[in-house]
């Protein structure tokens, strides 16, 4: 569990929200449907930048593309990590400047770099000596930053080995940058989804320096150190406040930057600011055993991996579930999704327990869902719909 040094943990607040609350009591709409408060999000948004001394938030669009939640964050002053001309248009549709946007994809196809670039955006990524030469070619003059590799120790959801490069590699590769005409800025790392260690920021960081002192040698000046994602939310347990996160990303900065100027900072969050914005509708479709001896119960819902749980693959991510029968005598359960395949299962390890008198019809609320849903839901496996989602909240 998170590390405190006398700190309150946090748990997800979606738990308590009012509003959402309202909206579930009063509209009936068919299951499953996700409700997002977007306050939520900008609340999370101005409690992050709060935390930092100074920093620029580009939040992670994949985690909640509700256009309402950008809008209302491009409003705050929000900058975006774009990954695919759609999520330009997006942002550039609810507000933003292409000037706020990073198009933070180590991957992309040269026609979306050109996209992007005759649309304004001049801040670009890159992990290869490929990708880079692709940005010169199709965004030529514009800004470019370098990622690196990072370990995913302490995360619920690794983000390791698919990214980024090692600090030798980013030292030639930004100098190289200079020579095909590009503008070198900085580096960037994630350390993996859901990280619950404040302090596993620190070894990149310090890598990061590195790569800043070893180019400032040869007279090419870094300034932007972006160091990603991974601030997580209390999903059942909870998790040390950002500040926590913020303290030990700012005292590691302070070490390892103290012979360099001061970067500025920059931060990618998606699911601290998405999670607890949202809970989902879901209902229960079946309760059953598998034997006359074995009194686990089987519950199946009308939702499942590929309706937008995907993150509980290897039972990475456990939510928090509320049925209107929580206080009553419980017993074990495995809980599953509605398709006709096997890997369809949500918990079957994870000891969870619901009401025994629990029914068809029930519905099962399932908290801190504003992350990472909608974009994983299928569009049609099996023929279930996409997950739907109900916005409330200021500029919805
Ligand atoms: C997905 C992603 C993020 C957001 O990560 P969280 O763990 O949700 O904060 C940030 N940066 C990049 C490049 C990403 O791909």
């Amino acid at each position: 569990m998170a590390m405190t040094n006398g700190t309150t943990l946090v748990t997800t607040f979606a738990a308590g929200n009012r509003e959402i609350q309202d909206f579930l009591d009063t509209t009936r709409q068919e299951t499953p449907y996700l409700v997002i408060d977007t306050k939520v999000g900008a609340d999370k948004y101005l409690r992050l930048t709060g935390a930092f001394r100074q920093t620029q938030v580009f939040y992670a669009v994949k985690a909640n593309p509700q256009p309402k939640l950008i809008r209302h964050l491009a409003r705050l002053g929000s900058s975006f990590d774009v990954a695919s001309p759609a999520e330009i248009d997006l942002c550039l549709s609810e507000g933003a400047d292409p000037g706020r946007l990073s198009y933070g994809n180590t991957i992309k196809k040269a026609s979306d770099i050109r996209y992007a670039y005759d649309r304004g955006v001049r801040l670009f990524v890159f992990d290869s000596e490929a990708e880079l030469r692709k940005i010169a070619e199709h965004a030529p003059g514009s800004s470019v930053f370098c990622r690196l590799l990072a370990a995913s120790d302490g995360a619920q959801w690794p983000l390791s080995r698919k990214f980024g490069c090692t600090p030798d590699m980013a030292v030639e590769l930004l100098d190289s940058a200079r020579r095909l005409g590009l503008v070198p800025v900085g580096i960037s790392f994630h350390v993996g989804s859901q990280q619950l260690d404040p302090t596993r920021w620190e070894p990149s960081i310090a890598q990061a320096a590195g790569v800043f002192r070893e180019l400032a040698g040869r007279g090419v000046n870094l300034w932007l150190l972006d160091v990603g994602g991974g601030f997580p939310t209390g999903y059942q347990q909870p998790v040390a406040p950002i500040e926590e996160y913020a303290e030990a990303i700012e005292g590691a900065v302070d070490r390892h930057f103290a012979d360099l100027p001061v970067p500025h900072l920059a931060v990618e969050p998606g699911r601290y600011i998405a999670a607890d914005t949202g809970v989902l509708r879901a209902q229960v479709v079946l309760v059953s055993q598998k034997s006359y001896e074995d009194d686990h119960r089987w519950v199946y819902l009308d939702i499942g991996r590929f309706g937008g749980l995907a993150e509980t693959e290897g039972e990475a991510i456990q939510y928090r579930l509320v049925t209107a029968r929580d206080g009553e005598p419980s017993g074990p359960v495995k809980l599953a999704g509605p398709t006709c395949d096997s890997v369809d299962i949500l918990y079957e390890k994870a000891p969870y327990r619901l009401p025994l008198d629990l029914q068809p019809g029930d519905y099962v609320d399932i908290l801190g869902t504003g992350a990472y849903t909608t974009t994983y839901s299928s569009v049609g496996f099996n023929g279930f719909a996409p997950l739907a989602t109900f916005c409330i909240g200021d500029g919805a």
